[in-house]
C-alpha cells in the first residue's frame, strides 16, 4: 500500500490507545516504551493500522491486560504500540 508520500507527518493529537494510568508513569517504563516504539515494526500505531491509517505510535500498551502483574507488565511479547 502506498502511504509514505501522503501520510501526515504530525503526531497524534489524541492518542488512539487508552490514556496511560499511573503504572506507566515512571522512568523505566518510559525508556522501555520509547525503545520499543523506535523499532521499525512498532513505529506506526497498531490501532490506526486496523483502520488502514498510518500514524506514528505515541504509546506502548499491553495486549493482555497486566492487572498489576509485574511479569506480564514487562513481557515484551505482550506489548503493542
Ligand atoms: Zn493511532
Amino acid at each position: 500500500m502506498a502511504i509514505a508520500a501522503t501520510a501526515p507527518r504530525r503526531l497524534h493529537q489524541r492518542p488512539c490507545l487508552r490514556p496511560a494510568p499511573s503504572a506507566y508513569n515512571n522512568r523505566r517504563w518510559k525508556a522501555a516504551s520509547r525503545a520499543f516504539r523506535s523499532r521499525p515494526e512498532n513505529v506506526s500505531c497498531v490501532e490506526c493500522r486496523k483502520h488502514k491509517r498510518l500514524r506514528r505510535s505515541t504509546q506502548t500498551d499491553h495486549i493482555v491486560p497486566h492487572n498489576g502483574d509485574e511479569q506480564l507488565f514487562w513481557t515484551e511479547a505482550n506489548w503493542h504500540a
